[in-house]
């Protein structure tokens, strides 16, 4: 049976990890600190015989034994990232370092999971993984964009110096059940804004957009890379499909049936205009593509907002 570890593992996308790594039958260690994980996240399988969790901060070192890793734990939701901005960078920077230290010991191979991102606020659309970003390093997303791009950087020396066997997936906007409402991210927003008929925040003109993958093609796809043989990436994963904020916020209204009303709140610094991943590498490399649309996900996603707002 495969050990596998999951940091962030009480996570919205590490607590849909763990269970398709349990119900795939491996053993699943999963640690977090619960900064914005939950532990509602990961109650159903707490008592499952091959299910641990740890509670731990990734930015002090850790001592397990495993064959595979998942890099996970960081906040991801701007307000949270921002909230102690020193801290995100340790998290993503030390805890690299930390499970890299870890992998090259125990031989394991493991996986990043990095962002869309290391691409910054892009001037090139849709972004291929060989587009190098254009990131500002001194502005309140730094922490978290140059964070990750640190951890990728740091990934890859492992591999070149010690032959660690590495995996990089660049993430796009995902959503799904579990996310937290208080999360702060665009999509639990808006569709807890419309079930209490509250008005929905559009940051700006509503006119920049966003590429969003449900979390179920999300985890799919990031299965596939770990067991994926020749290939380190990093690869691009997303949903293609790209929306304006506003268009967003009207679909929401629309499948809520809400009475609410959208009003426009100041752009927040260093917003990027707009974000679509270009998936060709994920597709000749993993056989992976999206499946489900952002009307089916966000319905998804609206029934589990009902049973928690
Ligand atoms: P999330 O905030 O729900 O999950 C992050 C988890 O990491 C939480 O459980 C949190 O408690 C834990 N954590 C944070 N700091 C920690 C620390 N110092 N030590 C231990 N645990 C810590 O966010 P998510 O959407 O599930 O994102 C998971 C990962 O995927 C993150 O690394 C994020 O950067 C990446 N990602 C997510 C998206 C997305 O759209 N969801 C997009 C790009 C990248
Ligand atoms: N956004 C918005 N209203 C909200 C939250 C976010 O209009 O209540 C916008 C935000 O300014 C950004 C987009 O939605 O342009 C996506 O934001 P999110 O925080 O979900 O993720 P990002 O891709 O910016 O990291």
């Amino acid at each position: 049976m495969k050990r596998v570890l999951v940091t962030g593992g009480a996570g919205f996308l590490g607590s849909h990890l763990c269970s398709r790594l349990l119900q795939e039958g491996k053993d699943v260690l999963c640690v977090d600190n619960l900064f914005t994980g939950r532990k509602e996240n990961i109650r159903p399988m707490m008592g499952h015989p091959h299910f641990e969790f740890i509670r731990h901060d990734v930015a002090q070192p850790f001592y397990a034994e495993a064959d595979q890793v998942y890099v996970l734990a960081c906040p991801a939701s701007p307000p949270h990232y921002q909230y102690n901005p020193i801290k995100t960078a340790k998290t993503s920077v030390f805890g690299a370092i930390h499970m890299l230290g870890m992998a090259k010991r125990v031989k394991a191979r493991i996986l990043l999971a990095s962002t869309s991102e290391v691409y910054g606020d892009p001037l090139v659309h849709p972004q291929p993984e060989s587009y190098r970003g254009n990131v500002n390093t001194t502005g309140i997303r730094s922490c978290y964009d140059e964070g990750k791009r640190m951890a990728e950087t740091l990934f890859f020396d492992y591999h070149r110096q010690h032959g660690v066997d590495i995996r990089v997936v660049r993430i796009f906007n995902t959503y799904g059940p579990r996310m937290n409402p208080q999360d702060g991210r665009v999509v639990s927003n808006f569709i807890v804004q419309a079930l209490k008929n509250e008005d929905l925040t559009v940051y700006g003109s509503g006119q920049q957009t966003r590429s969003f993958c449900y979390v179920d093609d999300l985890i799919e796809g990031m299965v596939r890379m770990m067991e994926c043989e020749g290939f380190m990436g990093p690869v691009n994963l997303g949903n293609p499909a790209e929306f304006t904020m506003l268009e967003l916020a009207e679909l929401v209204i629309r499948l809520t049936g809400s009475r609410s009303k959208i009003v426009h709140l100041p752009l927040p610094a260093d917003d990027p205009v707009q974000r679509k991943p270009v998936i060709r590498l994920a597709e000749e490399r993993l056989a992976w593509v999206p499946s489900v649309t952002l009307e089916q996900g966000l319905l998804q996603t609206i029934e589990y907002f009902k049973s928690v707002v």
